[in-house]
């Protein structure tokens, strides 16, 4: 039994000094990529139930390295919010997509807001609220054309603090929503208090619907509980033409997910979402 412990112990340091290698070789990844310019913005249409249309898109994060590999969000965003690279990170995307977004309504297409992720080490960096300003003004995008999504888990720390700072930006005439719903537990006294646009049902229940009773239940109790408190709602994650029947059918606003289409690269979205419109 000694010498097992011994060997465990062994195995656990070693798996940790790997992943510390791991997150290193990440991390210096990271900072070169951001040197180098390999990053770039996927545009995500989201879909109003009611009319078919575009109304607006999410903006999502991809990096693409020389060898033409794409590394997914999931695996460097943590790293970048560990290692504070979020913090460059968070205002590139946020000044690429205002600019995006200003080029195409310069270009001619109707206005609609894009949709920017912001983490929580972003959101709690005391220099946030200054820097959306200066961007929005920089770019001369139209707050109303802006939207922020913020996780529930976020909005969930220093509640105080965090409706103070989610005051400040709605007053600036920015949309607000709050991503992964339905995740965090938030009590509905609470979602009463916050000041928000539109809940975005969590992709995972949206894929229980047609399989799991409860995933079902829940999606349909989100979407009163959004029409109580006067909310748009959007689920995330729809893949399947009965998945978004149900939504439909259950008084959902809105929708994003492959049903509709994958994220795209901008000259995609503008030629598939922006011109069509126009047309
Ligand atoms: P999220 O904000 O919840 O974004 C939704 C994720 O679901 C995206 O993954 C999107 O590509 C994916 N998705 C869209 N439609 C479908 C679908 O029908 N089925 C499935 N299975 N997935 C779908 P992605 O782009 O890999 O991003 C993962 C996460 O990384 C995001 O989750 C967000 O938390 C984070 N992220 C992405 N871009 C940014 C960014 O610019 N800043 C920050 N802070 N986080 C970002
Ligand atoms: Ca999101
Ligand atoms: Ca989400
Ligand atoms: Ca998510």
């Amino acid at each position: 039994a000694k010498a097992e412990g011994r060997n465990n112990y062994q195995f656990f340091t070693r798996n940790i000094s790997e992943r510390a290698i791991k997150r290193f070789a990440m991390e210096g990844n990271l900072r070169r990529a951001i040197a180098r310019d390999e990053s770039a913005l996927y545009y995500q249409p989201k879909i109003e139930i009611a009319t078919g249309r575009v109304i607006g898109a999410e903006a999502l994060l991809r990096w693409q390295l020389q060898s033409s590999e794409i590394i997914s969000p999931a695996q460097f965003i943590p790293v970048a919010e560990e290692s504070g690279l979020i913090i460059p990170i968070g205002e590139w995307v946020l000044r690429q997509a205002c600019r995006q977004n200003r080029a195409w309504q310069e270009a001619g297409y109707p206005a609609m807001p894009v949709a920017v992720n912001v983490s929580a080490v972003q959101f709690r960096d005391k220099h946030f609220l200054e820097l959306v300003s200066r961007v929005l003004q920089e770019t001369g995008l139209d707050p109303s054309n802006l939207e922020l999504e913020l996780t529930e888990s976020v909005t969930m720390q220093e509640v105080d603090t965090t409706i103070g700072l989610m005051r400040s930006i709605k007053d600036m005439g920015i949309s607000l929503s709050i991503d992964d719903f339905g995740t965090g537990y938030s009590s509905f006294s609470y979602l009463r208090r916050l000041p928000i646009d539109t809940l975005k049902i969590d992709k995972s229940f949206v894929q229980d619907i047609a399989t799991d009773p409860d995933g079902a239940a829940i999606v349909s109790a989100i979407i009163s509980m959004a029409k109580i408190l006067k909310q748009k709602v959007i689920a995330e994650g729809v893949e399947t033409p009965a998945q978004y029947e149900f939504l439909r059918q259950q008084g959902c606003d809105q929708i994003q997910g492959y049903y509709f289409s994958e994220p795209l690269p901008a000259e995609e979205f503008e030629a598939r979402f922006l011109r069509e419109q126009v047309a």
